[in-house]
């Protein structure tokens, strides 16, 4: 059963439960309240018909009323002797010689009957009439029920068709209104079996609702997680693409020289040199592909060490040097002791990828500077180049893997950079509990700082 045929049923149950509860109370209330003003006029009849009535010890009762008592053409009068013989009996049931209701043999106070009497619904008041101690007749006052009975009729027909129609415009009402509120629903699971039908995530699913309501929250969270997936398997295709690409170029390069030394018959030490060149740069990739996949996996197990930062980037700075050598001056701005806990090696790889990295890409001339400081509680790491800077464009995709600045996607001079450095330095940082970011602009240079939380030292 669909879940607007469930909520239908429940509203409209729910609904026809209430007024069914509330229908029944009003018909009973009514019902007692009509029955009670005719019992009322019962005993004031009975009143009057008592006060005309004398009874005489030789001849038993005798009813004398007012000469101005006159009984209501609706109201049945009888008066019944000692004997159970018929006294008086008003003028509309004159030939009536059955009690309107039976008589009792020992009454002893006024006694209200609901009864039928040849096909009429009566209702009626017998009094005792007792003179002493004995009973010397009784007084029957009696109504015809039929209008009381008519006017609960009336209402228990207005209350059902009353209660139909509320039922229905109920379930009219939420039948419609969960078809509107449902619409988005169906909506997502058109696209979501288009998407996979046609395997096309870049749909995203329109709402033209509130945005805060339950519905919208659900459709901006169900287009968050499909940009999430498009990002993710645009990623995936780039990766693989980028990989395919990065393994042909050296692997043309060996199949050249291969072919060349073939031809030449003979071991030519420029072709050996470029192929175990190639070769290297291979088998860095690789490394750094499987460093990235084991990290992605979760396989990769970081030491918990002390480390000292400033004691590292001393060492990164002597290692770098070669590399800077005349090209670019690499200073050391400022220094502090920053104690951190961590992976000693992993931390040494970021480090030392920023400082080559500003050191690559800055031209001849240039100047790295290096800071390290400790600000608010973290370890503050500044590697700043003059270099040519990071187009905008650029910078926000800067830390994905296999991304490559546009003035870098050729291959670079040295043939070292594949775009995955940056990937695995900000793996490494924020699994450290840091943050690493970036500041360029074109022309002038760039900035990378890393935060790293200091440890409590003891
Ligand atoms: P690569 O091995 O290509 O250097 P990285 O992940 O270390 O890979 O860097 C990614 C890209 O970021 C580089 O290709 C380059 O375009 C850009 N980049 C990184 N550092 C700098 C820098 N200091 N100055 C200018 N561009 C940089």
């Amino acid at each position: 059963m669909s879940l607007r045929t469930r909520l239908t049923l429940l509203y409209s149950t729910l609904v026809g439960g209430i007024l069914l509860f509330f229908g029944f109370a009003v018909y009973q209330v009514v019902g007692q309240a009509l029955v009670r003003q005719v019992d009322d006029l019962l005993a004031r009849t009975a009143q009057d018909m008592i006060a005309g009535t004398r009874y005489i010890a030789m001849r038993g009762l005798v009813f004398a009323p007012d000469p101005g008592l006159e009984v209501a053409a609706n109201l049945y009068v009888q008066l019944w002797g000692g004997g159970s013989e018929l006294v008086y009996a008003s003028p509309s049931i004159r030939g009536l010689d059955v009690p309107l209701a039976p008589l009792d043999r020992m009454p002893e106070r006024p006694v209200y009957r609901t009864t039928v009497l040849r096909d009429v619904n009566l209702r009626v008041l017998s009094v005792p009439l007792v003179v002493g101690r004995r009973l010397v007749g009784t007084l029957q006052v009696a109504t015809n029920l039929d209008i009381v009975r008519q006017t609960q009729r009336l209402l228990l027909v207005v209350l059902g068709v009353g209660t139909l129609i509320a039922v229905l415009v109920a379930a009219v009402v939420v039948s419609l209104t969960t078809r509107q509120a449902l619409v988005p629903l169906q909506q997502v699971k058109d696209i979501a079996l288009q998407i996979t039908r046609a395997d096309d995530l870049s749909r995203r699913i329109p709402y033209h609702g509130p945005p805060e309501d339950e519905i919208g929250q659900l459709i901006r969270a169900f287009n968050q997680t499909l940009g999430r997936l498009e990002d993710l398997f645009q990623s995936q295709r780039r990766f693989l693409a980028d990989v395919s690409h990065e393994l042909r170029t050296p692997l043309t390069v060996i199949k050249g020289n291969v072919n060349l030394l073939r031809r030449m018959g003979c071991a030519d030490q420029d072709s050996l040199a470029s192929i175990e060149g190639e070769v290297d740069r291979l088998t860095r990739m690789i490394g750094d592909l499987l460093l990235i996949a084991r990290m992605e996996a979760g396989r990769l197990p970081l030491a918990e060490e002390d480390v000292e930062l400033d004691t590292l980037l001393l060492e990164v700075l002597e290692q770098s040097r070669v590399l800077a050598a005349d090209k670019v001056s690499l200073k050391l701005v400022e220094i502090d002791r920053a104690p951190v806990r961590g992976d000693r090696d992993r931390l040494k790889q970021v480090i030392l990828n920023l400082v080559e990295n500003a050191i690559k890409y800055t031209p001849q001339g240039g100047e790295v500077s290096v800071r390290l400081c400790r600000q608010e509680g973290q370890a503050c790491l500044s590697v700043q180049d003059t270099g040519p800077g990071i187009p905008p464009q650029d910078l926000p995709h800067i830390f994905e893997r296999f991304y490559r600045a546009e003035k870098a996607r050729t291959r670079s001079a040295d043939g070292k950079g594949f775009g995955l450095g940056l990937s695995i330095a900000y793996w490494i940082v924020q699994r450290h509990g840091g943050t690493i970011t970036v500041e360029s602009s074109p022309g002038q240079g760039t900035r990378f700082d890393v935060f790293l939380p200091l440890a409590e030292e003891g």
